[in-house]
């Protein structure tokens, strides 16, 4: 079985997991109802964007009928 010639070095492994940490997502909060959302989107909660309605939601019905 092959195996590494060389022991990596500290910063050999420090400079390769620089780039692994996640950035939380920045969110911002909905101008008609406040819940939290992606900025530059339709809020998911109320459907508006803009000050205006965009979309109109659809309320969810029970899986029972
Ligand atoms: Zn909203």
């Amino acid at each position: 079985m092959a195996h590494p010639k060389r022991r990596h070095s500290n910063t050999r492994t420090r400079t390769r997991r620089a780039h692994d940490f996640i950035t939380p997502k920045s969110l911002s909060a909905c101008s008609h109802c406040g819940a939290k959302n992606i900025p530059h989107r339709i809020c998911p909660q109320c459907g508006y964007y803009k000050g205006k309605q965009r979309v109109t939601l659809k309320v969810k019905e029970d899986k029972k009928k």
